[in-house]
């Protein structure tokens, strides 16, 4: 495996400027074609599972962080409060604080649960500078989180629906877990004091897990502060694992910030809270993209998805017009002309990149194109027509394969 730092910064993805400050890297436009491919690839599994959207600001009270607990057992990772007019003003260390509020904002039927909150969004911890780098240690942090709430009897459903997604985007996304980690309470002060609350969710994830069939470890000390947490857990290069996605049962802050709905005997009840994150952070998904891959993205993700040679000057007039087709249909094409060199040192500029459209005298007279797929097959010369409608079906099916693969969603 790769080492994100140098690559990323090889190609481009992103960068870092002591002026701005460590733990806060910045995005390059390459870097940004595959965080926003990314997050839209999130939003619409999401929609398509039945979750709705929201936005909240990155600041909140302090009164906000007492209430839902992280005041007072996880200050040590929240930058300090700012001063505003006599009020505290937070930079929030996660998103569940505003979604209970939002929950809380309107009354809410049995008939509307589980409703499915969700929002890629900022949050921000106090790293020390000492352990910051590239993406995976940042102190800005853009999370793919969403709240479920809902009956206690709908929880072990919506914890195995949102494994589901995780499993099929890791498909989408290549990568695989290092393993599964069902992660309980440890000693010391650091987690809420319920010992029935903390029996009760551990019960519901290890049924959960022992259904899946998916193979887990159980790992005290490693459970949120408000509850236990299905974790899983990827590994870099030098075999340090870390966790990327999260499925986490809360009867805590439910509980904090009162929440309840309207049940069918028209009694006011307490739902539950499931916070669940399909790839966790997009720094710390990237960064685990780029090394699994070593820059040689999914079709889907890469940023530059076809990159088209002339083979003279004489055909730049149809490469320009293949590009243009091509931002047309939504694809990422970057013309590559003789200007910048043999064909040859062209093609090897471009071994990222997943498909190249080489179109020489013969292919521009006919309107075709040769395709080289970046796994070294090449293809024989076909309508370019044809072949963007193929590459737009690989990649609008997130297809891991470059041409022959089977349509996957
Ligand atoms: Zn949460």
């Amino acid at each position: 495996m790769h080492d994100h730092r140098k690559l990323g910064r090889e190609l481009g993805l992103f960068d870092t400027d002591p002026l701005i400050g460590a733990g806060l890297p910045y995005w390059l436009p390459d870097g940004a074609a595959v965080r926003h491919t990314l997050e839209e690839y999130i939003r619409t599994a999401e929609r398509r599972a039945g979750y709705r959207h929201v936005y909240s600001p990155v600041l909140g009270k302090r009164e906000l962080y007492e209430i839902s607990g992280h005041w007072s057992h996880y200050s040590d990772d929240m930058f300090p409060p700012m001063d505003l007019g006599g009020e505290q003003v937070v930079l929030r260390p996660s998103l569940c604080p505003h979604h209970a509020v939002i929950y809380r904002s309107r009354s809410h039927s049995y008939r509307e649960l589980p409703l499915r909150m969700a929002e890629l969004g900022g949050m921000y911890r106090s790293e020390l500078s000492g352990v910051l780098g590239g993406l995976t240690r940042v102190r800005a942090i853009q999370l793919n989180d969403a709240h479920i709430f809902c009956t206690l009897d709908q929880v072990a459903e919506e914890a195995r629906a949102a494994l589901e997604m995780i499993r099929r985007a890791y498909e989408a996304l290549g990568i695989s877990p290092a393993r599964y980690r069902l992660s309980l309470p440890g000693p010391g002060g650091k987690y809420v004091a319920a010992p029935e609350m903390w029996q009760r969710s551990t019960a519901l994830l290890t049924e959960v897990l022992d259904r899946s069939g998916l193979p887990y470890e159980a790992a005290e000390g490693e459970a949120a502060f408000y509850g236990p947490k299905i974790d899983v857990q990827v590994a870099d290069g030098a075999g340090r694992e870390s966790t990327l996605s999260t499925v986490q049962v809360d009867f805590h802050q439910p509980e904090r910030f009162d929440l309840h709905y309207i049940g069918a005997d028209g009694a006011k009840h307490r739902p539950v809270m499931v916070h669940r994150s399909i790839i966790g952070s997009v720094e710390r998904a990237v960064a685990h993209l780029i090394e699994q891959h070593g820059g040689a993205f999914p079709a889907w993700l890469a940023p530059t998805q076809l990159v088209i040679l002339p083979v003279s000057e004489a055909e730049l007039p149809d490469a320009a017009a293949l590009a243009r087709r091509c931002a047309e249909l939504g694809l990422r094409a970057e013309l590559a002309g003789p200007e910048r060199g043999s064909l040859g040192a062209r093609v090897r500029e471009a071994r990222l990149v997943p498909y190249q459209a080489v179109i020489g005298a013969r292919e521009a007279a006919d309107g075709h194109v040769a395709l080289r797929l970046r796994d070294g097959r090449r293809l024989d010369p076909r309508p370019a027509a044809d072949a963007l409608t193929r590459i737009g079906a690989l990649v609008e099916a997130h297809s891991a394969d470059l041409w022959d693969g089977a349509a996957r969603a």
